[in-house]
């Protein structure tokens, strides 16, 4: 028996219990930050996952999970991204809100910075869709526009839970792997969200290869080929031509049970993660100013002090 709640009762994006930034006032948040300045950021999608899962489904996967290791570590969580990039073999699908990658990279560089100039200065990104090929970008694109210290880290469920996402014959809990709104990720919304879930109407249907199977990855990068999923255009076909339905697999084979093992081991990982974080880095402290940048000290000074503290500026004085 894990500490972890799971089935997860309820969301706390509206709830005024310390987990969530937008629920707090500057007062509350200049206290948080005393004890923990580390930002969990969930970046999602709104995106057809079938009749049985709701659009919002990976912003779900990643808010429940954050709101988990908020209350295990007293961190903070950022409201959500809650519209993603998405692959080509997405276009077209309906309900599927897809932002161009150079919009996205650019919008979460400046989130960054804005938390940054709050004092929030530890992020760690909390993805649950495949978008693996702009948050990279992102950061990076921030740390070479502001060069300031920072901690910045993307994780993703698909990474810390590992081979508790394999099938039965890798030595995981599923029947089928992994790719879309299917049996590996309908049962992790009924083990998080099961009140928003409609599992009656889940459907399967079939995957639409357009080169032979071995070389691409799926969506766990479990090791079916070298080739990770977001590295190809014309490995598979159209959804909104081969899988109308918004389920790429077999989601009638989910369970929440099945996900548990997955759920406990992301969540052990997120808290770790940010325990590891705090102990280098106790709240207020960053990794040193000379080996991070070559900026002036006397500015990297000053806006670590902030735009209200004598001495202190914001860190828009740097760039924007
Ligand atoms: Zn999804």
């Amino acid at each position: 028996m894990s500490k972890w709640q799971i089935p997860a009762s309820g969301g706390n994006m509206e709830a005024a219990n310390g987990i969530y930034f937008q629920n707090m006032t500057n007062l509350e948040v200049a206290e948080r930050l005393k004890k923990n300045d580390i930002l969990l950021l969930p970046v999602g999608s709104s995106e057809n996952h079938g009749p049985s899962a709701p659009y919002g489904e990976d912003t779900f996967l990643d808010t429940r999970l954050c709101e988990q290791v908020a209350k295990a570590t007293g961190c903070t969580v950022a409201q959500p991204i809650w519209y993603g990039s998405h692959p080509y073999h997405h276009l077209g699908q309906k309900g599927t809100i897809m932002i161009p990658e150079e919009v996205l990279a650019d919008y979460l560089v400046y989130v960054f910075a804005g938390f940054w100039n709050t004092g929030f200065r530890k992020i760690i990104i909390v993805n649950g869709h495949g978008q693996d090929y702009v948050i990279p970008f992102a950061i990076h694109k921030f740390g070479k526009k502001f060069q300031v210290p920072a901690i910045i880290l993307y994780t993703h469920f698909w990474n810390c839970a590992k081979e508790e996402l394999d099938t039965k014959e890798n030595g995981g809990p599923y029947e089928t792997p992994f790719i879309h709104a299917d049996e590996v990720e309908q049962s992790w919304s009924l083990a998080l969200f099961p009140e928003l879930c409609k599992q009656e109407y889940a459907v399967k249907t079939s995957a639409a290869p357009l080169i032979p199977a071995g070389h691409i990855n799926n969506s766990a990068e479990r090791g079916a080929g070298p080739i990770k999923w977001y590295n190809a255009l014309g490995s598979c076909g159209m959804e909104c031509i081969c899988q109308p339905e918004g389920v790429i697999g077999d989601a009638s084979k989910a369970d929440a049970s099945k996900a548990v093992p997955g759920i406990e081991k992301t969540l052990d990982y997120l808290e770790k993660l940010v325990n590891d974080i705090l102990t280098a880095y106790p709240a207020g402290q960053l990794p040193p100013i000379d080996k991070m940048t070559q900026r002036k000290r006397e500015d990297i000074e000053a806006v670590i002090k902030g735009p209200n503290e004598p001495g202190g500026r914001h860190i828009y004085t740097l760039t924007y």
